[in-house]
């Protein structure tokens, strides 16, 4: 079935703030794969291949990746033909230098793709609480939290009932440094996507459903303005 392309939604958002499981709601939603850029590390961590090895230390120190190993690495995602109608991306772009190369990408392929970026907010009292009770599946990369999103059966995985295991670098100690990184690095690109008139925010607490559907609410009137701007139908996913 052909189809009009959704394009590409940025979710922004501190460490806890839900972004991988609103990302998975809404991929299911729109039909559009989800990229989430600390699967991709984590996936060639656990697979032990050079990239692995080289990045395992700075994430478990909470630090970014150097900025053109995760470029290298996305493009690589993005060729794949899942991406052509659109794609939800978390955790990407965190640098300034990142959102330009996101820019510079899209304007070379030939589907034109628009950015939506939403950005999901919370207290820091509210992250410290989510990022403790977290945990995930080391295999499907499933996340669940005692707070809110219990697995089914306490400590397995509800898809492949693999034993939850907690992030490294999700310790109060670690947090702290992701969040200030979030603060310096991350809000400038939250800033830049103000300013182009593509960013929409949202409250992270709250039900599942109820946050997800808010995102929804957010993109739908995004691209319904941009296609009312180009003389397009009304969108629908
Ligand atoms: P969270 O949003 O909770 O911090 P992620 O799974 O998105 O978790 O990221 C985990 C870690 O992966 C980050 O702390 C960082 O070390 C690395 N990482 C993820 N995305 C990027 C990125 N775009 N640039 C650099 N490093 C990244």
């Amino acid at each position: 079935m052909n189809r009009s392309p959704i394009g590409v939604i940025i979710l922004f958002g501190p460490p806890g703030a839900g972004k991988g499981t609103q990302a998975r709601e809404l991929s299911k939603y729109l039909g559009i794969p989800h990229i989430s850029m600390g699967d991709i590390l984590r996936s060639n961590i656990t697979a032990g291949n050079l990239l692995g090895r080289g990045v395992k230390e700075i994430l478990d120190r909470g630090e970014l990746v150097p900025d053109s190993a995760v470029k290298d690495m996305l493009q690589v995602r993005l060729l794949n033909a899942d991406t052509s109608q659109g794609y939800i991306l978390e955790g990407f772009p965190r640098t300034l230098e990142q959102a330009h190369w996101l820019s510079m990408t899209l304007t070379s392929f030939s589907n034109d793709l628009r950015i939506v970026a939403v950005a999901i907010e919370m207290t820091r009292s509210q992250l410290v609480r989510r990022i403790a009770g977290r945990k995930h599946c080391p295999f499907c990369y499933m996340t669940f939290n005692i707070y809110g999103n219990r697995p089914q059966k306490d400590g397995f995985c509800d898809r492949d009932m693999t034993p939850l295991v907690q992030r490294p670098d999700d310790c109060e100690e670690i947090l702290d440094k992701r969040l200030d990184i979030y603060d310096r690095l991350t809000m400038p690109v939250f800033e830049h996507f103000r300013a182009e008139g593509v960013l929409a925010k949202v409250a992270g607490e709250g039900p599942i459903m109820s946050i997800t559907n808010e995102i929804i609410n957010c993109i739908e009137a995004r691209l319904n303005a941009v296609s009312k701007q180009f003389g397009c139908d009304t969108y629908s996913p």
